[in-house]
């Protein structure tokens, strides 16, 4: 606390409030007669094949875990109610919660459909102190929505976030300047958000499972293994996290995503052609995917040697985030209007009507098309890059047959 007082900083109270198992939980407010029972959402409940996308407390306790088959879930836990998802439904109860928390305080962040962060700061001396405001939010959801929240209650957003997962259902945890080494410390790595499972297993190689062991390690060390990040989350976990909770109204609306070249030499075929929207999709679906966003529409803009400009939007039903959709429309743009006797200077594709995706790690199970297969093959030709060298695979070659001979 001293430092900050130096420093005259002030404190600031934040909340990271979690609704507690939110899918499974919506499933059985609208439906009385699941209540006490095991219950799922699950993808194609009918022919058994989907996965398990979220389960209630009760079927957590016989074992039935996310991402299993229903097949597997129902080999433990036979009287499971699988259902389908109703995703209008999350989100509708979503935006209700987050109107109760806008009556604590003006900056409310979202983080996934539920949860969000609640700066309280300037609350504090009309509502009570940090624990207060989150007891109160908490009852206050499960008596007007039907849903209980776990909150955490912090200095800085990364152990407020911490804090809401430490206890649930229906808990407030306090992490202080004063206990956060105590409760922070034990636990193991991956507790914090920003240590996945990849980090998670060069940590354990390393030698280091918890968190304490964590900030332990020399920045020189973090850095070469995990870059500037390792470091800055070691920063954070020492309690210097001055990150800002961003509220949804004020955060900076995207209007495109876009991403072009000139070339060097004239771009004169097809081939050519394709191999620069591979290149250029590459990174586009890149920065979608930092950003959490996908579009709806497609602008190729080309330019000729001649310095004549040409462009074409188009507006597809899709969600476009996946490098492989990218070149796919890319081209069918291209080929409904260019004329490949022209020689290219330069090529520029963006994607416009952007959204943000609620939650990244759901995007497989509202989409049913063949996102899993795509993403799969995205995934595997990232990891074969990351392995082996940027041009150790080519896109090209993996979809040249299928979209450069029509
Ligand atoms: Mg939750």
């Amino acid at each position: 606390m001293s430092e900050f007082n130096k420093n005259k900083l002030k404190e600031k109270v934040i909340l990271h409030c979690d609704v507690n198992n939110f899918f499974a939980s919506v499933e059985c407010l609208s439906k009385i007669e699941l209540k006490n029972k095991p219950v799922a959402v699950s993808g194609n409940p009918e022919t058994r094949t989907g996965i398990i996308l979220a389960k209630n407390d009760i079927a957590k306790n016989f074992g039935v875990k996310t991402g299993e088959s229903i097949y597997e879930a129902k080999m433990k836990c036979p009287h499971l109610v699988c259902l389908p998802p109703h995703y209008d439904l999350y989100e509708k109860i979503s935006k209700q919660i987050i109107e109760i928390y806008y009556d604590y305080t003006d900056t409310v962040e979202s983080f996934g459909i539920d949860e969000c962060w609640l700066d309280v700061t300037e609350s504090v001396k009309l509502l009570g102190n940090g624990k207060t405001i989150a007891d109160n939010i908490k009852e206050r959801v499960l008596k007007e929505i039907g849903l209980t929240i776990s909150v955490g209650v912090s200095f800085c957003k990364i152990f407020a976030k911490l804090g809401s997962d430490y206890k649930k259902p229906f808990a407030t945890t306090v992490i202080s300047r004063k206990n956060f080494k105590t409760i922070v410390y034990p636990l193991p790595v991956e507790s914090i958000i920003g240590i996945g499972p990849q980090n998670k297993k060069k940590l354990a190689k390393m030698n280091v499972n918890t968190l304490g062991e964590y900030v332990n390690i020399p920045d020189k060390i973090l850095k070469t293994k995990f870059g500037i990040n390792g470091v800055i989350l070691k920063q954070k976990l020492l309690g210097f996290d001055f990150d800002d909770v961003i509220d949804n109204n004020k955060k900076v609306q995207i209007k495109s995503v876009g991403n072009g070249i000139t070339t060097n030499k004239n771009i004169t075929t097809k081939k050519q052609i394709l191999d620069v929207v591979v290149f250029l999709s590459n990174k586009i679906s890149k920065r979608l995917e930092e950003k959490n966003l996908y579009g709806h529409s497609i602008t190729v803009s080309i330019k000729t040697d001649n310095f004549e400009k040409y462009k074409k939007s188009v507006t597809f039903n899709e969600k476009i985030f996946l490098q492989v959709d990218i070149v796919k429309l890319s081209m069918k743009i291209i080929n409904s209007f260019w004329d490949y006797k022209k020689e290219i200077r330069a090529i520029r594709i963006s994607i416009k009507n952007l959204n943000t995706f609620n939650n990244p790690t759901q995007l497989s199970f509202f989409d049913k098309s063949n996102f899993d297969k795509s993403n799969k093959l995205e995934k595997s030709i990232n990891k074969m890059k990351k392995k082996y060298g940027e041009n150790s695979i080519t896109f090209a070659s993996l979809i040249k047959n299928k979209y450069l001979n029509k």
